[in-house]
């Protein structure tokens, strides 16, 4: 096994030729492999190997490497099967180098569907699909967002550019790109749209379809296996011509992608947190570069990372100042907890409660937004005070009371939100013994439920969280009786911000805005914006003009004032400011380390011996080893270490040598999070 990066020299190898193959390995470079007898042979070509006393399943990378012809094993065959593009190819090898991962663990995510490029005989075939026709009508554009469709499309056949097109919530951001998805078609190319949470996108998929004539082919976790098969391959061979996905998407091996839309591209669910960790959205700049592509970066509430490349002059912006048709935008109002508070075990204060019984009343709808899973994030023993933890993690246990999909007859369970243990309440306190001694402390979305109930028994209510909501369908028809109207009051966590289109709602009440701000990472202030202002945002979409309260103790703090205020670009600029000089990204860079295994003691000593060896240097600083704020995940124990450098820093070739020296005994486990957003 040797490195090896893809290349579009060496067009043919012929029998008796040495090249390299990847495989998708976790642990994998390229292997050696010789061109069989009779054997023609290009670079992307899937093939199979001999490997070990088994066979896998690999890509032609390169020309062979340093092992000798008579050493290697002839290729066994190539597989019918449309080659994987150099754009592709060339994609894995940055980003593997990129997040130091092995190449062969972006290749498999590359190769995710083994059954698309390897088929048995009754697989082949695949269901046609109806195509998208770019030749229908779209909406009427107003003046701003004709402006708008007209510079995206201009874009499209031009190389590579990066436009963020920035638009209030309702302003029709949709609308405008779907132009350029129609001069896409247009040309015969294909065309990927990253949405976050995908499976929640019901409403998107429909605004899709009734522009298009057809549903654009979908990838996320929800699919079934021949709908993966079926859409891999037909990326590969060029029949689908769009698809919009979640982030693992961008690595379909798509034969000629014209045009990539990152809708929501401020979304912390881009990064992706397991295996190889890698940021979607940055990813996707890439690939649109490798593939001499445009990209379209669409948020209401961009990142900062992406202003500060607007106001370099490297990303292009468009803007869409008001909301489509005329709707204004919701009028917003802070709750000074301190001065109105709430009755015991109660979590609505008095305006709030005017607020909703007075939408109730003129047969609108409201919306109550809580961030937090289950029936209460905290029980603990009213005897002795010990709270209940999860076994696994160092993490309290979420109280859940309603079942699985919401119906309220299933007694009490405690989940761990990180590792999904679950155990009913124990009949005593395992610290003291004292029975019956448990209070549930804090509101979780179901406990708000509860009290909704009591308040407003004749509205009728729904809860939406990731519990409630057991995949894409379930999602798309509690979005549809929202839509009905046969739900008054919607209450839910995070996923009933995300782009849903509400006519009739008129009132978002944010029970505890300050949750985010805890905690009090890099993004804290900027995300808790953001996501309040898309909360805020769902609010009054239509004829009726919105409401949106937030109830918070903190009504001084930047992130409220900058809500009420409505002025996006003097916060942002407080917090580049900041950024800029503590040496944050995007003006530094942050790579985090964290090592983990079974013992404590085993982790302890890795890191020490990584804290010896840690690179020294101007401009590089090394924080750490500390215990990890999630000391223990599943039962492993974690040290965290943050190397925080300049940004000409070259920080991969610095931690590559850094972790070089090291060999971790095979329990432990070391992790590269390169652009860190979770500091847990
Ligand atoms: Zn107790
Ligand atoms: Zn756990």
């Amino acid at each position: 096994m040797h490195t090896a990066t893809a290349n579009c020299q060496a067009a043919e190898f012929l029998p008796g030729d040495r090249l390299a193959v990847l495989l998708p390995l976790p642990l994998a470079g390229v292997y050696d492999y010789l061109v069989g007898n009779g054997q023609r042979l290009a670079a992307g070509d899937f093939v199979r190997v001999q490997l070990g006393r088994g066979q896998a399943i690999g890509v032609v990378w390169s020309a062979g490497g340093t092992i000798e012809a008579d050493k290697c094993r002839p290729v066994i065959e190539r597989l019918d099967q449309v080659p994987l593009p150099l754009p592709s190819r060339r994609f894995i090898d940055w980003v593997a180098a990129y997040t130091l991962a092995a190449p062969g663990a972006v290749l498999r995510m590359a190769m995710s569907v083994r059954s698309a490029i390897d088929p048995k005989p009754r697989q082949r075939r695949a269901a046609p699909c109806p195509l998208p026709d770019w030749r229908r009508p779209g909406l009427a554009l107003s003046a701003d967002q004709a402006v708008a469709a007209a510079a995206l499309r201009r874009a499209v056949g031009g190389g590579f550019t990066v436009t963020l097109l920035e638009g209030v919530t309702g302003s029709g951001k949709t609308e405008v790109y779907f132009e350029a998805v129609a001069e896409v078609l247009a040309r015969g190319r294909q065309v990927l749209v990253l949405l976050p949470e995908i499976s929640l996108s019901a409403q998107w998929l429909a605004r899709f379809a009734a522009r298009f004539g057809a549903p654009p082919r979908e990838w996320h976790s929800d699919l079934t296996d021949k709908a993966r098969r079926d859409t891999w391959r037909a990326v590969a061979e060029g029949a689908a011509k769009v698809v919009v996905g979640a982030r693992s998407a961008l690595f379909l091996p798509f034969r000629d992608l014209g045009l990539i839309v990152v809708d929501e591209e401020h979304d912390a669910s881009f990064k992706q947190e397991d295996g190889v960790i890698y940021h979607a959205r940055d990813m996707a700049v890439v690939r649109a570069r490798l593939g001499a592509i445009p990209i379209a970066l669409v948020s209401a509430t961009p990142s900062l990372e992406t202003r500060t490349n607007v106001e370099a002059g490297r990303y292009r912006r468009l803007h869409l100042p008001t909301r489509h048709g005329g709707a204004k935008l919701p009028s917003l109002q802070l709750i000074d907890m301190r001065r109105h508070g709430t009755a015991r075990q109660s979590w609505l204060s008095q305006p709030l409660i005017d607020a909703l019984t007075d939408a109730l009343a003129a047969g609108e709808q409201a919306m109550l937004f809580l961030n937090r899973r289950g029936y209460a994030p905290l029980t603990l023993c009213r005897a002795c005070g010990h709270r209940l933890k999860c076994p696994h993690c160092t993490a309290w246990l979420v109280s859940h009371r309603s079942g699985p999909l919401g119906g309220g007859s299933a007694t009490e369970r405690l989940r761990c939100h990180h590792c999904g243990y679950s155990s009913p309440l124990p009949a005593a306190c395992p610290e003291c013994r004292a029975a019956d001694s448990f209070a549930a402390c804090g509101p979780g979305v179901e406990r708000l439920a509860e009290e909704v109930a009591a308040r407003f028994p004749d509205a009728r209510t729904a809860v939406m969280t990731s519990d409630t909501i057991s995949g894409p369908r379930a999602a798309a028809d509690l979005v549809d009786r929202m839509v009905r109207h046969e739900i008054d009051l919607l209450i839910g966590t995070q996923i009933v911000a995300k782009g849903h289109h509400f006519p009739l709602l008129t009132v978002v009440g944010v029970v505890d805005a300050d949750l985010g701000l805890a905690g009090g990472d890099l993004r804290a202030a900027e995300r808790t914006y953001q996501l309040l202002w898309q909360v805020a945002g769902r609010a009054g979409r239509a004829a009726h003009a919105g409401h949106a309260l937030l109830q918070t103790y903190q009504p001084e703090d930047k992130v409220m004032e900058a809500l009420v205020s409505g002025d996006a670009d003097r916060f942002f600029a407080a917090e580049t400011e900041d950024r800029r000089a503590a040496g944050m990204p995007p003006f530094g860079r942050l790579a985090a380390l964290i090592v983990s295994g079974p013992e404590a003691t085993a982790v302890d000593r890795l890191a020490a011996e990584l804290a010896r060896r840690a690179p020294r240097g101007a401009d590089i600083e090394v924080f750490g080893p500390v215990a990890a704020p999630l000391a223990v995940l599943r039962g492993r124990h974690r040290r965290r270490f943050l190397l925080k450098t300049a940004r000409t820093v070259p920080v991969q070739s610095v931690l590559r040598r850094w972790l070089d020296q090291i060999r971790p005994p095979s329990s432990l486990r070391l992790q590269v999070d390169i652009d860190p957003y979770s500091f847990l």
